[in-house]
């Protein structure tokens, strides 16, 4: 019988890619309590309405990359692509707004797109979402990026750049639309079939097509970082002088627009270059409209998605988890006596620590150990317990050397010895 398979751009999550994927969203959750943020679990499906109004009709998400449907009753139903409408639906919704000052809130889960799937861009992906709302003033917009700064050194990637532009508010869009109407016109003849509509329509999506022919034309046009209005230069001024104090490095790339409508002052994205043309991993911006656009009040906001796929792409396998696993290899009666005392030891020092109980052999044990990739092997053997040592085996170096059989010391040694 023909094998049913999965959707197009549809995929299972397993093996290493699942455990990547768990690493992520640990370190992320650790951080998120740090600052503050409060965890929302929201639909996937909205009314096909909300993404419209709020992402933009003339985008790429909505003209072309949107799973929607009729429902049995005739309702046009989306899943959701994205989490940000979502969520300021939620944030009026739940009443969350009247009741809080601040709210820093953050959802995991699938958004669904449909594009030409390939590597890093599937129709279902995963994003990690944080949104803040209520807060103006540009030091948030720092403290955001102070915190992915952290999240990325926590799994350990240090090969990315975080990008940072300004693309103002709908006053200075407004004026520049007209200079860059201006400076496009004589060159329409050139330029892309969707970027000729853009044109019309929503001339700033231009500077977002991926056509190469496009990207050159807009590569000298007048860019809108050159024109904003004096308080939106004085915010990403502010937003800067912040960066500097948290002594976070990034590049301002006068060029960055996002793909999505909502967007006011500052945006970010954070890419590497090994993902190829899907090189961003993270990407977010403030939107000061957005709330009010929705029928609420004037509050605004600043958020970001991980794009938890394509940040595990990037990942190794030894980013896959939070310090060394030490493995206990025993042989003997005299040695079985340390067993719980070893446990109690590691597990209180928060660290990772398996044994083989009824072990029969040393080289059994050096096997299990291998498989449940232990980095550390301590062995205790009778040999051992009677010169009062221990032997250690890094595993990854395959060398040997010894510590005093003295567990008041034994964790201290054993970072002193791993830090060489
Ligand atoms: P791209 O330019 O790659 O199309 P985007 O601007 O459409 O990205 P955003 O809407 O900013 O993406 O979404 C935030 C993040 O979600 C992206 O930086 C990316 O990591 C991830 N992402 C977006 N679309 C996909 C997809 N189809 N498959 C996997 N990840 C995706
Ligand atoms: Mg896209």
């Amino acid at each position: 019988m023909e094998k049913i398979k999965s959707l197009r751009g549809f995929r299972d999550i397993f093996g290493d890619e699942v455990i990547k994927f768990r690493r992520i969203e640990e370190v992320s959750r650790r951080y998120f309590s740090l600052f503050g943020y409060k965890e929302i679990i929201i639909p996937v499906l909205e009314n096909t309405g909300l993404f419209i109004r709020s992402i933009g009709d003339t985008t790429d998400i909505v003209e072309k990359e949107m799973f929607t449907f009729r429902d049995t009753g005739g309702d046009s139903i989306t899943l959701r692509p994205e989490a940000t409408a979502g969520m300021v639906r939620a944030y009026l919704d739940t009443g969350i707004f009247a009741r809080e000052r601040i709210s820093k809130l953050f959802s995991i889960g699938p958004m669904f797109r449909h594009e030409r799937p390939q590597k890093g861009r599937y129709r279902e992906f995963r994003q990690i979402d944080v949104e803040v709302f209520g807060i103006e003033a540009p030091i948030i917009d720092a403290e955001i990026i102070w915190m992915i700064f952290l999240i990325l050194k926590s799994i350990g990637l240090t090969e990315y750049t975080i990008e940072i532009n300004s693309v103002g508010c709908p006053e200075c869009r407004e004026d520049f639309k007209g200079l860059i109407v201006g400076y496009f016109e004589d060159k329409r003849q050139d330029l892309c079939e969707d970027c000729r509509r853009r044109l019309q329509r929503n001339p700033l999506r231009i500077f977002d097509c991926k056509n190469p022919v496009c990207i050159e034309i807009s590569g000298s046009s007048p860019l809108l970082f050159d024109n904003l209005c004096e308080t939106c230069k004085l915010h990403f001024k502010d937003f800067l002088s912040h960066i500097e104090e948290f002594k976070i490095p990034v590049s301002i790339n006068k060029r960055l627009v996002r793909g999505l409508d909502y967007y006011t002052r500052t945006v970010f994205e954070v890419t590497s270059g090994s993902l190829g043309s899907q090189n961003a991993f993270l990407a977010g911006g403030r939107y000061d409209n957005l709330v009010q656009s929705m029928g609420g009040p004037s509050i605004p906001g600043i958020g970001f998605a991980i794009g938890v796929d394509r940040l595990a792409l990037l990942m190794t396998p030894s980013m896959q988890k939070e310090g060394p696993i030490v493995f206990l290899a025993y042989l003997g009666d005299k040695a079985k006596g340390f067993i719980v005392p070893m446990i109690r030891l590691f597990t209180e020092n928060n660290i990772k620590f398996f044994y083989l109980p009824d072990a029969k052999s040393l080289k059994s044990q050096m096997r299990y150990a291998d498989s449940i990739g232990a980095d550390i092997v301590m062995i205790i053997g009778d040999d051992e317990v009677e010169k009062g040592i221990i032997t250690v085996r890094d595993m990854a170096q395959s060398n040997q050397t010894t510590l005093p059989l003295n567990l008041t010391n034994l964790i201290d040694n054993l970072k002193r010895l791993f830090e060489k």
